[in-house]
């Protein structure tokens, strides 16, 4: 392809309504451009380079057996009715109405239309398992669309779904999909964690979200360096349960006057005492009551994992006049002694003795406190979140932190949807049964939009060669009629092209510097620079635009060395 004939409208100025890099920098380059808040126009390179992510996706998932469908996208008000989810998805779901006043939703996930369709077809268990998939515009109603591709109202989705007999076919095909995962990500040349993950809205019973590495992503991350546990934050655990408190003796407890200090800071400071010795009282509120929460001053609440144990759909953190009315004592005082509210306290405190408690009292504190003799003990669990450091719960490495970018995600699903849908087969014995699902996610524009969130500099992307829209660019140094630099330009854009390599020729009549910055701009990973002085060398520049390193190659070995490039580069 010829520069001049590629609609690429690259735009010098950062725009204002971007927030994130891979936003910017898609609208900069020429890829995208919004249409309104939330939906996006592809523009070619950024078509080229969201195709070839799909080209990679049907790959992996043909080969590991599941087969290719498109489903309508405008789908009937009464399958979600059925599956309890035309209430429950709430306002996120795009509600449309025909002449007829029949309601339709557009769909953001197709669980509902897929059961659908195999409740009718399938009747034995000879036709199971089944797996199908589709790649396709999906659309939510997004409260507040942002971060360009990353959060949309409408997006391009690969979504899959799994049909087995039972668990074990279940399990096997999981298995599978995770496998074909790996490979779709490693093959995008991407920094991923696969991670264990709440199954949310979706239901279901297990399941992994795929992250993109990135210091911009929206995801913390907790990953074992030595063995392949890695989980959100929000789930993670650590074998660091029973810390060993200090050695000696019980002692007797003792008030103590502690003015205006109320901060973990603050207390540990006044009293000479590690963070380790204090125990935060957090008073929380949900729908079931309030309830106390200690944790060590070191550590913070999980919240996930504290709705979890309290079994509450509600919960947040006491206003100041709420704690002052609980505990009787203003933030920064309040502590278990007297207190009567159902009490809680992470299991890392288990092992801790004379420790350090807000008084319930404003400017108090009381030290030397134990567990069962200065208060009842508390119900014990994993409440804290999980720090990096910690050890591995697998393997006690310690755990690292990362943040990442959701792209993918593989779901157990169980009967959730065949059986309040009625998707059932017959068994060998002749026994109606419901078939056991999984469901298989990939966002392809937001995995498009995350490998520029983990692949970019100050001057733009760089691409991982899988994804570029182009492999090479050629960018001769000056572009005139008859001049033997055109003639090579073109010479060699041809013999690349006809060896396979994509290959985008810059046949602009620009100077070098502009032709340089738009090819650092819009991330082609080769740049092939041609120029009269090289020329009469017998030699051409190729710059790696990640390295930003420069090799000088004869001009008879430019084809064979773009081509071992290249090549080196997808494979993974
Ligand atoms: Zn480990």
């Amino acid at each position: 392809m010829q520069y001049s004939q590629l609609y690429i409208p690259t735009l010098k100025e950062k725009p204002a309504e971007a927030e994130v890099i891979s936003h910017q920098l898609m609208l900069r380059a020429g890829y995208i451009r919004k249409l309104t808040s939330g939906i996006y126009s592809f523009l070619p390179l950024g078509v080229r380079s969201l195709r070839k992510m799909e080209a990679i996706i049907r790959e992996e998932m043909n080969r590991a057996g599941a087969q290719e469908v498109l489903l309508p996208a405008l789908q009937p008000a009464e399958l979600w009715q059925e599956s309890g989810r035309w209430e429950k998805y709430g306002k996120e779901l795009f509600r449309v109405r025909d002449r007829h006043n029949h309601d339709y939703c557009l769909g953001p996930t197709h669980e509902e239309v897929i059961t659908d369709l195999l409740r009718h077809e399938i009747r034995s268990y000879r036709q199971l398992p089944i797996n199908l998939y589709q790649i396709q515009t999906k659309f939510r109603d997004e409260i507040r669309p942002r971060f360009g591709l990353m959060r949309g109202r409408e997006f391009v989705m690969k979504d899959g779904y799994s049909f087995d007999r039972d668990e074990g076919g279940a399990g096997k095909t999981y298995q599978k999909m995770f496998d074909a995962y790996q490979r779709i990500f490693a093959r995008c040349g991407l920094r991923f964690k696969a991670v264990e993950a709440d199954s949310g809205a979706i239901g279901g019973s297990y399941s992994h979200e795929f992250m993109v590495l990135a210091e911009s992503g929206e995801d913390a991350i907790l990953a074992c360096a030595a063995c392949s546990y890695a989980a959100n934050v929000e789930r993670a655990e650590s074998l660091d349960r029973f810390q060993a408190g200090p050695t000696e003796g019980l002692k007797a407890k003792e008030k103590i006057y502690t003015p205006g200090q109320r901060t973990v800071e603050e207390v540990t400071r006044f009293l000479s005492i590690p963070p380790q010795s204090l125990v935060k009282t957090l008073i929380y509120q949900t729908e079931r009551g309030p309830a106390a929460v200690l944790v060590r001053g070191d550590q913070e609440v999980n919240e996930t994992k504290l709705a979890k144990a309290l079994d509450c759909q509600e919960l947040i953190l006491a206003e100041a006049l709420k704690v002052q009315e609980l505990t009787g004592a203003p933030v920064g005082f309040a502590g278990a002694v007297g207190l009567s509210l159902p009490l809680w306290a992470d299991q890392t405190l288990e092992g801790l003795k004379n420790f350090v408690m807000g008084a319930n009292e404003a400017d108090n504190h009381w030290i030397n406190l134990n567990w069962g003799t200065d208060m009842p003990q508390p119900q014990w669990a994993d409440l804290r979140l999980v720090q990096a450091g910690e050890p591995c719960p697998r393997c006690q490495s310690a755990l690292e932190a990362y943040r990442g970018i959701e792209v993918g995600h593989v779901f157990k699903l169980g009967d959730k949807y065949s059986r309040s849908m009625k998707a059932t087969y017959l068994d060998e014995e002749g026994r109606e049964q419901f078939m056991v699902m999984g469901c298989f996610g990939i966002g392809v524009g937001r995995t498009v939009a995350a490998a520029i969130e983990q692949n970019h500099d100050r001057d733009g992307i760089i691409w991982p060669m899988a994804l570029a829209p182009f492999q090479v660019l050629i960018t001769p140094i000056e572009w005139k009629p008859g001049t033997e630099t055109q003639q090579s330009a073109l010479a060699f854009y041809e013999e690349l092209e006809r060896s396979g390599i994509e290959v985008l020729l810059d046949d602009r009549e620009e100077r070098p510097g502009i032709k340089f910055k738009d090819a650092d701009l819009i991330g082609i990973p080769l740049r092939v620079t041609i120029g009269p002085k090289g020329l009469a060398e017998g030699i051409v520049e190729v710059r790696e635009r990640r390295s930003g390193q420069v090799i000088k190659v004869p001009k008879d070995q430019l084809v064979r060395k773009i081509r071992e490039k290249v090549s080196e580069a997808l494979k993974s």
